[in-house]
């Protein structure tokens, strides 16, 4: 299944385009072993169609956004990559064409000023490198990569488990190309992009907020992987390192971006971007 690659928002004056690496139709039971279909059944009237699929399968994007404001071109994290050795099959030594899709999207790799991973985990850094000459180098040679310090500390001395190689071509290239800043959680990246401290899928785990002309946006990260976590945030995410803290984060985003914000979905099939909803005490999005 192949939905439109390239979507685009405007904030203010920002522009915020998705670009997708792949998508791949999942069992949600997967990530959240509680959304069985008896107990996904009371959020289905707003999950289908673009979220959960007649047979059960619920789609899941791994996408970029690229975030252009009037001077600087940042991608907001970068897939699985091409030629990365994986164990997950759809993963493995991809030969996409997300390279060209960014540059159609209005940014061509060598006009990527900043590189912002939300996390460390494997399909949130493929991009970071690519393949040439038997050597993994920066995929954005002019870009400053911006990894979170709390996140950094905890991902140096750990193993990804979904994808321990990801730290050998994909993380440490760039450490060693002196391309990285360690940031705090609530850096300023321009006057109108900012971090925001969102820790528990992983500690140092950030979404990305957008300020311009009195619009706001937000990307989540991985803090929700399925629109159905707006109903259900303390559904055990197995992905989670910390489930607890993981939660907490979830609900105090709610709160904080309910109704006036695009929220813009790290994992979320397109439309991908909708609004915060709370009715009779219970959150869901709309698209
Ligand atoms: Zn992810």
């Amino acid at each position: 299944m192949q939905t439109k690659a390239i979507d685009t928002w405007k904030i203010g004056a920002v522009k915020v385009t998705r670009v997708i690496d792949i998508i791949q139709d999942i069992d949600l039971t997967f990530l959240l072993p509680e959304a069985t279909s008896d107990n996904l059944a009371p959020m289905k009237s707003w999950l289908q169609p673009y979220f959960l699929h007649e047979n059960g399968k619920a789609p899941l994007s791994i996408h970029t956004f690229l975030v252009q404001t009037a001077d600087t071109n940042i991608i907001v994290d970068t897939c699985i990559g091409n030629d990365k050795p994986r164990a997950m099959p759809d993963w493995n030594k991809r030969q996409g064409s997300f390279l060209e899709d960014i540059a159609a999207a209005g940014a061509g790799r060598e006009a990527i000023d900043v590189v912002l991973c939300t996390h460390l985990h494997v399909d949130h850094v493929g991009w970071n490198t690519m393949l040439v000459n038997d050597q993994w180098v920066p995929t954005f040679p002019a870009a400053r990569y911006l990894f979170g310090k709390d996140e950094w500390a905890y991902w140096k001395d750990e193993e990804d488990p979904f994808g321990a190689e990801a730290k050998i071509d994909s993380i440490l290239p760039i450490v060693e190309s002196d391309q990285v800043d360690l940031v705090e959680s609530d850096h300023q990246v321009t006057s109108e992009v900012s971090l925001i401290p969102t820790p528990g899928h992983t500690p140092g785990h950030v979404s990305v907020k957008i300020e311009s002309e009195g619009q706001k946006g937000v990307i989540t990260g991985d803090l929700f992987h399925h629109p159905v976590q707006f109903a259900r945030p303390g559904w055990k995410d197995i992905a989670d390192v910390q489930s607890e803290i993981a939660e907490q984060s979830r609900m105090a985003f709610m709160e904080q971006f309910e109704k006036d914000t695009l929220v813009l979905g790290t994992h979320f099939a397109a439309p991908t971007a909708g609004r915060i909803i709370r009715d009779d005490g219970f959150y869901r999005f709309e698209v």
